[in-house]
């Protein structure tokens, strides 16, 4: 096995910060002087409270998150809380209105069909997920408890560049694979949530940022480890919470702050994205997958007009030091996942090799 790290374009868990992993090596067998990992101690002890609180606050502060919302650090990833979302808020009025634009979003409307009437606010799949449909597109009930969609579609590589209006039905929006790579007026939403495994941390925990006057009216039987109730009230320590992973996610964004905040770190990813995009405008092999208006800055997804070329493509790009770059086999091609903490000699690096791999085939 080579000692050189390879550039990691994995849809997640995903590449992070080289000099927060060697930060988190450099304090791994003796966390501080405390003689201790963050593994081995105890959530209740004064050291750990200590990460967590400076986690929680640099959390707050990075993504500006007023006072009327909690941020909770749960277990379960963004899966659970396509569960937890309609257990929580659906009792209001029975029903909720779901946009589906992908994969994820679509796992999500599924489940919350066991809970109540789900309204389809539109459905993408008319055109294989490669849009995001406007706003007088979405068929909106106003009686809808909250409306739920997915900024960013990490599979078919679509992101919205609106913030949907619902006037009074609060949004509910996964953003698990674009959370902190945009500024984000968090006021204008009831609930976001997001697995911490694409833009934020290693896998482990899902972070959910909500308006606390929405919590307190869940099903009542809803798992207690569920219930956004129990979870601020215990501070995300009703038992034992992801405590490494949320250690892992103080350090990166402390990393964040290094690179100018979400707002520095919006300039970055935009150029990296329009390094891949225009060489895809450019390029007669390969095309982008997404309609251009819909480009996500995160996954980029593209092929070519046959699946050998795209699998010749791979292998060689592999062999290169470019990993994880087949896309999702719903979607077939290829994906470049390129994440907050993929460095920008990463994507130089790959929109050289594929103008030299089109040259050359
Ligand atoms: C990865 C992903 C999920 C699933 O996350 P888990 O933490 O594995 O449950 C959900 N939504 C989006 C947008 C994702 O990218």
């Amino acid at each position: 096995m080579s000692t050189e790290r390879i550039f990691n374009f994995s849809a997640g868990p995903s590449v992070l910060p080289l000099t927060v992993l060697e930060q988190a090596a450099a304090e791994m067998t003796n966390y501080r002087g405390s003689g201790m990992s963050v593994m081995e101690m105890s959530h209740r002890s004064k050291v750990y409270l200590n990460i967590f609180e400076e986690v929680k606050s640099d959390f707050r502060r990075i993504m500006k998150i007023p006072d009327t919302h909690e941020i909770l650090f749960l277990h379960g990833g963004a899966t659970l809380q396509f569960s937890g979302v309609p257990l929580n808020l659906i009792g209001k009025t029975g029903k909720a209105d779901y946009a589906v634009t992908g994969n994820f979003s679509g796992l999500a409307a599924k489940e919350a069909k066991k809970y109540g009437e789900i309204n389809i606010a539109c459905d993408t799949e008319d055109k294989n997920h490669t849009y995001i449909p406007p706003q007088s597109a979405l068929k909106l009930d106003p009686q809808a408890s909250y409306f739920h969609y997915c900024s960013n579609n990490t599979i078919y590589g679509t992101e919205w560049k609106y913030v949907p209006e619902t006037g009074d039905v609060p949004l509910v929006c996964d953003m698990s694979s674009n959370i902190m790579s945009i500024p984000v007026d968090v006021s204008k939403y009831g609930l976001i949530y997001a697995g911490v495994q694409k833009n934020m941390a290693p896998a482990g925990a899902a972070v959910v940022i909500l308006d606390k006057s929405l919590a307190g009216h869940e099903h009542p039987l809803t798992p207690k480890l569920m219930s956004y109730k129990i979870n601020i009230d215990g501070d995300s320590m009703h038992n034992t919470p992801p405590c490494y992973t949320i250690y892992m996610l103080g350090l990166v964004l402390k990393w964040l702050d290094t690179q100018g905040g979400i707002e520095g770190m919006e300039k970055i990813k935009a150029a990296k994205a329009k390094m891949l995009y225009d060489m895809l405008d450019e390029s007669k092999m390969f095309v982008g997958c997404a309609e251009k208006e819909a480009r996500s800055d995160m996954n980029v997804t593209f092929k070519t007009d046959n699946e050998e070329l795209d699998n010749k493509f791979i292998k060689a790009a592999t062999a290169a030091g470019f990993e994880n770059l087949k896309g999702h086999r719903v979607l077939g091609g290829m994906r470049a996942s390129i994440y907050n903490a993929m460095p920008t000699e990463g994507v130089e690096a790959l929109a050289l090799f594929m103008r030299d791999f089109e040259r050359n085939n």
